[in-house]
């Protein structure tokens, strides 16, 4: 009697990860219940339909992008969620769980703490990823091991937690289950690090305002745009959403937040009624000392968050983007893909665009080296496009399907 390991959904897809792990007394794991990333607009995902929902199973989620978690509000409200202490912040932070979610919710201890849930010992890592708190996780039940990665990097501004658990690896792995997003692609795998000296440089460069897109739960980024602000004497102006973020977050870290200099908060009308609603009038108040109107980014020479949620009541306060300015593409390109009012509205004053981004998932190489360096005795591929075709010494790769399970040896 043994473990079964069921990939629901992701062997053949990025994203929209469900992943079951089954002892063999019937008590359940859930390792992720995300939402595809490839729905149209309007159209409501739904779980597999392999994924039982008659019999109880504990939730563990390894971070807060909506492709781990943007199914949970489907899962039976008895099931209890259990993830890291900030993720679950983010995730109760996220527009998108704004009704609130019913479930209960766990969260772990440091990294490399090991829980005891049911007949299963939980085993937490904190990892690089473009995601904050982002974990992998070790399962232990029925004399087995099963390590999964969640989505993981080495070239963000944690890469050295991956450098560690390598250099140390879980040994008498059975089966790991690893994401492989960039394989068979040449996504830019620069570092955090070397976007920084990147923005720095073209800062010098322009004469106006540069305006970025980015996600405000995207941390790293954050960082390296401050960090570049402060460099080049320019103001990091975020929204109230990102703020809200760090505010959830950065107690106890070095994180910047309101407060520090170079970093300031523009507040928009839509924004400001809804986080005066979520959060109360205090946290706007708290913010006030460190806040810029709308209508004060036109003569301002900042770093400005840009996204197409804000281009509405920037338009209202009289900001224009100009000639002189720059529009940088800090996020995925797919978004971009999909069309993006922010863009059209640069792009129509003749604003100058260009992207600043790199992978929040791990190159073809460093995935190769963290299967070898783990040396489990099977893989199972998720969160990845090309797993039918693999470089030559990636390991033993599982020929799985989705909702197929995999009875470990
Ligand atoms: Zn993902
Ligand atoms: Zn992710």
């Amino acid at each position: 009697m043994t473990l079964t390991a069921t990939v629901h959904r992701g062997t053949r897809q990025i994203g929209g990860s469900v992943i079951e792990i089954v002892h063999p007394e019937g008590e359940r794991l859930l390792l992720d219940a995300g939402q595809a990333l490839d729905l149209g607009e309007g159209e409501e995902d739904q779980l597999p339909p392999t994924l039982d929902l008659s019999r109880p199973a504990e939730v563990l989620l390894t971070h807060a992008h909506l492709d781990h978690w943007g199914l949970v509000h489907k899962l039976p409200a008895g099931w209890r969620v259990h993830c890291g202490p900030a993720t679950a912040k983010l995730i109760q932070a996220a527009p998108f769980a704004a009704a609130g979610l019913p479930h209960e919710f766990q969260t772990w201890g440091p990294s490399g703490t090991a829980v005891q849930i049911g007949a299963f010992r939980v085993t937490p890592y904190l990892t690089d990823h473009s995601a904050f708190d982002a974990h992998m996780l070790q399962v232990d039940g029925a004399g087995r091991r099963v390590f999964y990665t969640g989505d993981f990097r080495r070239h963000g501004r944690k890469s050295t937690l991956v450098d560690k658990l390598m250099a140390n690896p879980p040994r008498y792995v059975d089966l790991l289950i690893t994401e492989g997003t960039n394989l068979g692609t040449d996504k830019p795998t620069v570092t955090e690090t070397e976007l920084e000296a990147d923005l720095v440089t073209r800062a010098a460069r322009v004469p106006g305002r540069i305006f970025v897109a980015w996600s405000g739960q995207n941390i790293d980024r954050t960082v390296t745009l401050y960090r570049a602000a402060k460099r080049t004497g320019r103001d990091l102006i975020i929204d109230l959403y990102t703020a809200d973020i760090l505010d959830q977050i950065a107690e106890g870290t070095r994180l910047p937040r309101p407060g520090f200099p170079n970093l300031k908060v523009v507040i928009t009308r839509a924004l400001r009624r809804h986080y005066g609603e979520l959060r109360g009038e205090a946290f706007i108040e708290r913010l006030l000392p460190h806040a810029v109107a709308a209508n004060e980014l036109q003569g301002s020479r900042g770093i400005i968050i840009l996204r197409q949620g804000l281009v509405k009541d920037y338009d209202a306060k009289g900001v224009v983007p100009t000639a002189q300015d720059l529009f940088l593409w800090s996020m995925w390109d797919g978004y971009l893909a999909k069309g993006d009012k922010a863009y059209d509205w640069c792009k129509a004053a003749g604003t100058r665009f260009d992207k600043l981004h790199t992978s929040g998932h791990a190159a073809t190489a460093d995935l190769m080296a963290f299967a070898a360096a783990l040396a489990p005795k099977a893989i199972a591929p998720v969160h990845g496009q090309n797993w039918h075709a693999p470089p030559e010494g990636f390991g033993p790769i599982l020929n799985a399907t989705d909702g197929a399970p995999i009875v470990l040896p």
